[in-house]
């Protein structure tokens, strides 16, 4: 099969991903054979590529938005199913965490496309546990973007605390935020943009945000919420800075520059909260995957081929694409 493979984390501007030749794998127990379909794009590609994840696996096949037909599967999920997969591939279902109803702080997870090989290749295995059935309204280009963008998205609102009508920031608007504001505006909630970029500001308008400003920029009104995606620690002071007593800022970046200094009294002080979001529960995939159907969620998508894998992660890193990026195989 073909399959982008890493052999050594590097700068994306010297290709660090090789398109290569690789025995299709085989099928293992408890585990599915997929035919990947499409596979989405994501910045923590970049982080794992560029080496701001550590690597935990030589010779790494990226990729964690994986649409893909079954081609060797169970009673319950039969060839031909045609399924998601995401960056949670598996739990080990017996620490603390797990017990806990917090499967995505589990202490032993596996990571698709980083602990595990994920999807930029023809076929990919998956645990039997950790797929989703798609949904048909949502065709392989628009479903692929959901499955970590759209999903993790959708659990920033829920740790967040959005609850309906509220005032709502979006601070930075690549693929996540932009498969938020939907779901926001079907909760009839007021949605405020901050984001570097032009092309990301008229996306932002084009779908009816309340407020579009610059990447620094406070919006005019107070907020009750506010979702950090870019991964810079200014704007999550810039969130703060714009939050009623008792709300939330919460960071949607597994990796970020760095936290600036700031001043407690006025920032954080009146029970304001700061909160990380990390990776995501299989209850965060299935309840976003049914909501995404019912209001038609449709991301704005850009295609590339496998061989243009760097390409796609390059245009990611320079923020120049609107919305999502697939690769379609
Ligand atoms: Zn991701
Ligand atoms: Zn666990």
């Amino acid at each position: 099969m073909k399959a982008a493979v890493l052999t050594a984390p590097a700068e994306i501007s010297s290709r660090p991903l090789r398109v290569l030749d690789r025995p299709a794998p085989t099928r293992e127990q408890g585990r599915l054979l997929l035919r990947v379909r499409a596979c989405g794009v994501c910045r923590t590609d970049l982080h794992i590529v560029e080496g701001e994840l550590p690597p935990r696996l030589s010779n790494l096949i990226p990729g964690h938005q994986i649409v893909g037909d079954i081609v060797q599967g169970n009673t319950s999920l039969p060839v031909g199913t045609r399924v998601g997969v995401c960056w949670l591939g598996g739990v080990d279902g017996t620490c603390w965490y797990c017990h806990h109803n917090m499967e995505n702080l589990c202490d032993s997870p596996a990571f698709t496309g980083y602990t595990v090989d994920g999807g930029y290749a023809e076929y990919a295995l998956a645990r039997e546990d950790f797929v989703f059935p798609l949904p048909q309204r949502l065709d392989d280009l628009h479903a692929a973007p959901l499955l970590c963008a759209g999903i993790i998205g959708f659990r920033s609102l829920r740790v967040a605390g959005v609850k309906a009508g509220e005032r709502v920031g979006l601070f930075g608007f690549g693929a996540s935020a932009h498969l938020a504001l939907p779901v926001l505006q079907s909760w009839k909630c007021e949605v405020y943009v901050s984001t570097r970029g032009q092309k990301h500001r008229l996306l932002a308008s084009h779908l009816g945000a309340t407020w579009v400003g610059g990447e620094t920029e406070k919006p005019p009104a107070t907020l009750d919420r506010a979702i950090t995606f870019a991964p810079s620690g200014d704007v999550v002071v810039t969130a703060l800075a714009s939050l009623r007593k008792g709300g939330v800022v919460a960071i949607n970046a597994i990796h970020l520059d760095r936290i600036p200094q700031f001043d407690y009294d006025s920032l954080l002080w009146g029970e304001r909260q700061l909160r990380s979001v990390a990776n995501m529960t299989r209850s965060d995939a299935s309840d976003f995957l049914k909501l995404a159907a019912e209001i038609s969620l449709r991301p704005q998508v850009t295609v590339f081929p496998l061989s243009e894998i760097n390409e796609a992660l390059a245009a990611i890193k320079r923020d120049s694409i609107d919305g999502a990026a697939v690769i379609v195989l």
